[in-house]
């Protein structure tokens, strides 16, 4: 156990342990070994969380600071994270096996997740009310936006960084405060993050973090009285359970979840293009992304090829450990998942589905690998063509015309994102405006910018992250009828 670290719960920039002194461990999923203990919260460790975001709302100062003082503070939090981003990369590869690449050159190259925190801390004295022309005589009425006060967020294993980033960065713009729950799979990176957060100096109580499973720590924070408004990333399944433990206190929600997105292929695609898109957008992080397109819909006079070719592609695929420089897909992020990939991709084959490339035959004694995995001719009424398997796992179906690929590309309860392969851009366009989907790709695919707002159709969820609309879901309206000419006659006179 000598190489194990222990970490501590966050509130009030201080570090605790927790009440009832019970830890789980965390496991490095390119070895199996245990590297952490991460503290399983409790109630009374809610509550003291809670009560610190709490007393940061309404006593101060964070409630009470100017937006555009609150927008120093966020440009402050971004540069803080961007001179840690190798620090926070490494605690969330140990923790889910995220390739040290996903978190650190984005921020180096592109500078993506400190752009949210440009981008917000520049917003925050730009969300403006508005003067409402209301039919009553001698009346101002205006409308304000008002933070909730306390926000929860429940986040998931596969992107902790990333996904707390989009959520965090307009919540306080917004002027609220935060209790986070990470998932027990993938906890560290977040603990991590108010460690380096301290040099951002933000008064006590303005961001917490309780660790813990999602029955015992997540379901009480939802339910948490004093905690107004809540952010969800996860499945959809899970999705549901926080809704429903939320709708007992009627508190607003986001809801990030699931998806089963469509890539459609026209038979006048660019096929190089098309096919290093499609195996861009499902293989890397091993398909472990919300929006990874893992439905491929290619039209039948090119099915053959296009396949073929993907094949090609998804072969030369470097499966491996983290650590190593040439590794360009690491593993599953944990064993539980790992061992469900797995399952899906038997049941599948049990099926019938056809398989054109194995990634079982990446797996290891060690390690929870699994390479690229292509089926074919899966009908779409399939659990393959259905459900989500947020693994390197793509299944393909057929197409003859443009109504029957809109009817399969929307044939699922899902909605987060699709990609549309063609030279024909107004076709593309068309098909498009008929995809019910939260994003739509054009020759493209996985982009995301600060400004840009992303969310789901459907059962992918509800609510909005980045852009303005990512700001708005952490803000509520007041509306202030002021009268200019005070006047109330007897009204029983
Ligand atoms: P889960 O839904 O299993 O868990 C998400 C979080 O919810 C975890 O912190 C979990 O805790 C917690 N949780 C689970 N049940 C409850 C409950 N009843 N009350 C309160 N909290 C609860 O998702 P995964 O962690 O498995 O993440 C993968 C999923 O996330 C995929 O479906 C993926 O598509 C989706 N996702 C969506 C994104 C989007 O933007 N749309 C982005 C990234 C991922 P614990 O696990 O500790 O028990």
């Amino acid at each position: 156990m000598a190489d194990v670290r222990t970490f501590q719960f966050f509130a009030s920039n201080e570090w605790h342990d927790p009440a009832d002194g019970g830890y789980f461990d965390s496991e490095n999923p390119a070895t199996g070994e245990i590297w952490a203990r991460v503290p399983d919260c409790r109630q009374a460790d809610i509550d003291r969380a809670v009560g610190a975001a709490k007393a940061a709302y309404y006593d101060g100062p964070w409630g009470r600071l100017l937006p555009a003082e609150r927008g120093r503070v966020l440009r402050r939090i971004g540069d803080v994270i961007s001179r840690y981003a190798e620090r926070l990369g490494a605690i969330e590869t140990r923790d889910n096996g995220k390739l040290p690449g996903g978190i650190t050159p984005s921020l180096q190259q592109g500078g993506w997740l400190q752009d949210s925190w440009n981008y917000y801390g520049g917003m925050c004295d730009k969300f403006e009310g508005r003067l409402i022309p209301a039919e009553a005589p001698n009346i101002h009425n205006y409308l304000k936006w008002e933070p909730f006060g306390v926000v929860s967020m429940i986040l998931p294993w596969n992107s902790p960084i990333g996904t707390l980033i989009w959520k965090l960065a307009p919540c306080l713009a917004a002027g609220n405060t935060v209790v986070m729950k990470p998932s027990e799979q993938a906890s560290c990176s977040t603990l991590e993050l108010m460690d380096v957060l301290a040099e951002a100096d933000l008064p006590p109580g303005v961001l917490n973090v309780v660790t813990g499973f999602g029955a015992t720590a997540g379901g009480p924070l939802v339910d948490h009285p004093d905690v107004r408004m809540v952010s969800f990333t996860g499945g959809t399944a899970g999705g549901r359970a926080v809704a429903a433990t939320a709708a007992r206190q009627v508190k607003p929600l986001t809801m990030e979840l699931g998806g089963k997105s469509p890539q459609i292929v026209l038979p006048d695609a660019d096929l190089d293009l098309a096919v290093n898109g499609v195996a861009a957008g499902i293989f890397p992080a091993g398909g472990q992304s919300c929006i990874s397109g893992s439905r491929l819909l290619v039209h039948q006079s090119i099915i053959g090829e296009f396949l073929d070719r993907l094949v090609e592609v998804a072969k030369k695929a470097r499966v491996g450990a983290p650590d190593d420089p040439a590794t360009q897909i690491g593993p599953m992020a944990n064993r539980p998942h790992y061992e469900a990939v797995l399952d899906r991709i038997c049941k599948a084959e049990a099926a019938g589905h056809k398989l054109l490339l194995d990634g079982r035959e990446q797996c290891r004694e060690t390690g929870y690998y699994i390479g690229p995995t292509i089926f074919g001719a899966v009908p779409t009424g399939s659990d393959l063509a259905q459900n989500e398997v947020f693994g390197p796992v793509v299944s393909a179906e057929v197409w003859d015309d443009e109504e029957e690929v809109i009817e399969k590309a929307n044939d699922t309860i899902y909605g987060l994102a699709a990609g549309i392969w063609s030279r024909d851009v107004t076709r593309a366009m068309r098909m498009a405006d008929r995809v019910e989907a939260g994003t739509v790709y054009i020759n493209n695919y996985f982009n995301a910018a600060a400004q840009s707002p992303v969310g789901g159709f459907k059962q992918s969820g509800y609510g909005r992250e980045n852009g303005w609309e990512g700001m708005q879901c952490y803000m509520q309206t007041k509306s202030v009828w002021l009268a200019t000419d005070p006047h109330q006659p007897d009204p029983f006179g």
